[in-house]
């Protein structure tokens, strides 16, 4: 009976490390280190497989991508816990997480842990423009799509600040937003429209303006 259960209960968590067909894995090859010690008794990698599925699942939702047909062809997404620096990189289908950086983090690491992979994996996921997007865009649709999940940190920039459309990350999340505001779905038209290439031109196919005006627009609307 014993050895029933234990199989039924592997059963139960690889359905639910399964979204669709694609499957989710997670491996800590920093153990021995403290932040990977941190990561195992504050995250986990049960629960990191369950955050890559949910966001997989958050993901194809703002993208609008209700059939499988319409995502990236992708089987399989994979967490690794690694010694290295920084905070964390995507390649392929691959998410590398510094061991480093878990260590090293003051606050909710678990709460912060979701974030940067649902950053991550939205690298996975969305187009790049056949390797031509702007690479600010990029890492703005990545923390769009965390700031839309409920996962954006106290520190980001608040609406209407920034320099640039195109400066990424916080500043570009803030600014799509924005954009998506003026028209429900604009950051799914344009994510499907980089399947194919990359021109800023988008924008104003989207949205009747160019992204010089609307980045105007947005600074004028929060004054910043
Ligand atoms: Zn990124």
């Amino acid at each position: 009976m014993k050895l029933q259960v234990a199989a039924f209960a592997s059963l139960l968590v690889a359905l639910a490390a399964t979204a669709g067909a694609v499957t989710f894995d997670a491996s800590n090859t920093a153990s021995g280190t403290p932040g990977g010690q941190r990561f195992t008794r504050d995250v986990g990698l049960a629960y990191s497989k369950q955050v890559l599925s949910d966001a997989s699942t958050f993901i194809w939702n703002t993208f609008n991508q209700r059939a499988a047909s319409d995502r990236k062809p992708v089987n399989a997404v994979t967490l690794v816990v690694e010694d290295i620096g920084g905070v964390a990189f995507t390649s392929a289908n691959g998410i590398h997480l510094s061991a480093q950086y878990v260590g090293g983090y003051s606050g909710n690491v678990k709460t912060e842990v979701t974030g940067v992979l649902y950053h991550e994996a939205v690298h996975v996921w969305q187009w790049d423009g056949q390797g031509n997007a702007n690479g600010g865009l990029i890492e703005g649709i990545a923390d769009y799509v965390r700031l839309k999940a409920g996962f954006a940190p106290g520190h980001w920039v608040k609406p209407g600040q920034g320099d640039r459309w195109d400066q990424g990350y916080d500043v570009t999340a803030r600014f799509l937003d924005y954009c998506d505001s003026l028209k429900p779905g604009f950051v799914a038209q344009l994510n499907a429209k980089m399947k194919g290439g990359y021109s800023d031109d988008f924008f104003a196919q989207i949205l009747g303006k160019n992204v010089q005006q609307l980045w105007k627009d947005y600074k004028a609307k929060f004054g910043g």
